[in-house]
């Protein structure tokens, strides 16, 4: 998609700090980090939120869950929360489908 931050992120239009790539999914260092380790894993295609998955891109997300599992794994990390806002009134803010993983810090629950 033409105007989407992420997509332009995954062709190399705007430089991002890698985690990890493959066929279907990027992962990279979030930009403004709300915890000692945050990156976001998105699928390679475009798919605006949770919302829009259909049976056709599940398998997508079951890869990123895997991919995540992973990475954090490879990080180091024993204990990380995965986040994924739907809409606006839940704080998204850019419409490509994006996992955060959080990790680093006491986290609060339920969030706010
Ligand atoms: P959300 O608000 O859940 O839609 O998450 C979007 C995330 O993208 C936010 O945590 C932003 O800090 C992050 N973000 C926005 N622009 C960039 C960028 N150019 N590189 C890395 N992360 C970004
Ligand atoms: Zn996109």
């Amino acid at each position: 998609m033409s105007d989407c931050l992420f997509c332009k992120i995954i062709a190399g239009e705007i430089p991002s700090k890698k985690v990890y790539e493959d066929d279907l999914c990027y992962a990279f260092y979030d930009i403004d980090p709300q915890a000692p380790t945050h990156f976001l894993v998105i699928p390679k295609a475009h798919i605006a939120s949770v919302s829009a998955v259909t049976g056709d891109t599940a398998p997508i997300v079951g890869h990123i869950f895997e991919v995540i599992a992973r990475l954090a794994g490879e990080l180091g990390l024993e204990s990380y929360r995965v986040v994924s806002n739907i809409g606006p009134q839940a704080g998204q803010s850019v419409f490509h489908l994006h996992f955060h993983v959080l990790s680093g810090r006491d986290m609060t629950w339920p969030p706010g």
